[in-house]
């Protein structure tokens, strides 16, 4: 189906995957983005979990990265510069000096290509141009989003470049449990399977150390309320706004495993998040804004959402010390990504 037209004419697509237990995403072509994901509650009532807008207006209008596929490089590059082989790389900067999300125009708003679609699937493709906000080399991806009778979302990604490159890819959904627009998440429980963080400086750039999360806020290690220790003043914690920090999942690299859990009192819904990636972005929606009028003319408040960004570390290309995000011409990139719905049974 239709959803609109983008800036420069063509059309966008909207996709409808259905589980057969519940489950339904809604896929666009547009930044290869999530629109909707409607799930069960501990009653049976289905509800969408995402935020969004009911039109492809509101995403043109309003970035936030609503459900959208993030690259070249999700989250932050500091200065907007690396280097690789000797050569500098000068990116495009949209983030004061930093580069977030690739850049002024990064993977979320670019028209992607399905290149097949079934009732439980579709694969999208994206050609990104050697230079395309700075980045060396020809690289061709392509996100593959499935659901499953268990009521999963799989989201797996592949890649191949023609010239030595860096590449990091997440989904930027913002997941409420009880509804979208339905509240803050401050009450929801979440657990990150992590025992240490990266902190990061004023602007979100990570120091380099691998800091241990005990005794600090950021130790999700057993459940805890999301709003439980959200406004603490340890200042270098930058908390300040809220979470908006990587975390290093404990877990051996490569390997698929839960990395994050997150459970609605209100509704029973749970989420666990399952991911062959090293790190987590856990980013509690401090900078939504409430005048942007999402799905059905709700508002989505601040800290309405949260977003769990499966990645590899930001900033990695400077940091020789953080697990690789370079990709090699002939390799093809592989990472997977799996959001799991069940319910609390009552
Ligand atoms: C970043 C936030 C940023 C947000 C943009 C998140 O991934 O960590 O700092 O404001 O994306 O929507």
């Amino acid at each position: 189906m239709q959803f609109g037209t983008a800036p420069e004419g063509q059309p966008v697509e909207l996709f409808t995957l259905t589980s057969g237990k519940g489950l339904e995403a809604r896929i666009m072509t547009w930044g290869a983005a999530v629109v909707s994901l409607r799930v069960p509650d501990a009653d049976g009532r289905c509800d969408d979990v995402v935020l969004g807008y009911d039109t492809l207006e509101g995403y043109l209008r309003h970035s936030a990265y609503f459900g959208a596929t993030a690259g070249r490089y999700a989250n932050r590059i500091g200065n907007a510069r690396f280097r690789l082989n000797g050569r500098e790389h000068e990116l495009s900067a949209n983030d004061g000096a930093h580069s977030l999300h690739g850049g002024q125009r990064g993977f979320d708003k670019r028209v992607w290509t399905a290149v097949h679609a079934d009732a439980r699937s579709i694969e999208l493709q994206y050609r990104s141009e050697d230079g395309e906000e700075g980045y060396p080399g020809n690289l061709t991806v392509t996100v593959r989003y499935s659901v499953s009778p268990g009521n999963e979302l799989r989201i797996e990604y592949t890649a191949g470049t023609d010239k030595e490159t860096v590449l990091n890819l997440t989904n930027h959904s913002y997941f409420n449990l009880a509804g979208a627009g339905n509240g803050t998440v401050l009450d929801e429980e979440i657990e990150i399977r992590a025992s240490r963080f990266t902190p990061v400086d004023a602007g979100s750039i990570p120091t380099g150390e691998l800091r241990s999360v005990e005794g600090t806020p950021l130790d999700f290690r057993k459940p805890v309320r999301i709003g439980a220790r959200i406004h603490s003043s340890d200042e270098q914690l930058q908390i300040g706004n809220g979470y908006d920090h990587n975390w290093v999942l404990d877990k051996p690299g490569g390997a698929l495993a839960l990395a994050a859990r997150v459970y609605d009192p209100l509704t029973g819904r749970i989420m666990e998040v399952l991911t062959t990636e090293p790190g987590v972005q856990f980013y509690t929606g401090n900078f939504l804004d409430p005048a942007a009028k999402g799905r059905g003319g709700t508002t989505y408040p601040r800290r309405g959402a949260l977003c769990l960004e499966t990645q590899h570390f930001p900033d990695s290309p400077n940091r020789s010390e953080f697990p690789s995000t370079t990709l090699q011409p002939g390799a093809i990139f592989r990472s997977t990504t799996i959001y799991r719905f069940s319910v609390e049974q009552r």
